[in-house]
């Protein structure tokens, strides 16, 4: 097997790029209204204390993130780093074995085990510090 093309498999596609907003009308004036993408649902999610728009694009989605709390992890990194880019998702078949691969590889992982969500998927982020300055989550989908 060729170096790198191990596990070529594993990774499907872009799920979604989660931008975080201050106001979710205010971004859907640019994204769903100017850019045309359309507008699949809306949800509110207080668990992570955001409230989430969800536009396909293609195979992935964009998701808008407005953070309902500002003591919040995210609410924190509007108020720090503004609005813009929060993270980009990855689709795996096995989160356990991708997992496995990237801390054989040194990166570090703000989840080393998996978290779950209410619908099933299994989900974990790649510490920015390892990939360039980018927050890289992992979605693994139920089946
Ligand atoms: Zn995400």
């Amino acid at each position: 097997m060729a170096p790198g093309s191990e596990g070529v498999m594993m990774i499907n596609r872009i799920n979604h790029v989660a931008i975080v907003v201050e106001d979710l009308d205010a971004a859907l004036r640019f994204w769903r209204d100017a850019l045309g993408l359309p507008l699949s649902k809306t949800e509110e999610n207080p668990g992570e204390h955001v409230d989430i728009a969800f536009l396909p694009l293609g195979e992935s989605e964009i998701e808008l993130l407005e953070p309902t709390d500002p003591d919040s992890g995210i609410g924190k990194y509007l108020a720090k780093k503004g609005q813009g880019m929060h993270h980009l998702c990855v689709e795996v078949d096995d989160i356990d074995a991708v997992i496995a691969r990237l801390t054989g590889h040194g990166v570090e992982m703000i989840n080393e085990t998996p978290r779950v969500r209410d619908e099933g998927t299994r989900y974990a982020f790649v510490h920015p510090k390892s990939a360039g300055g980018v927050l890289v989550e992992l979605y693994e989908l139920p089946e």
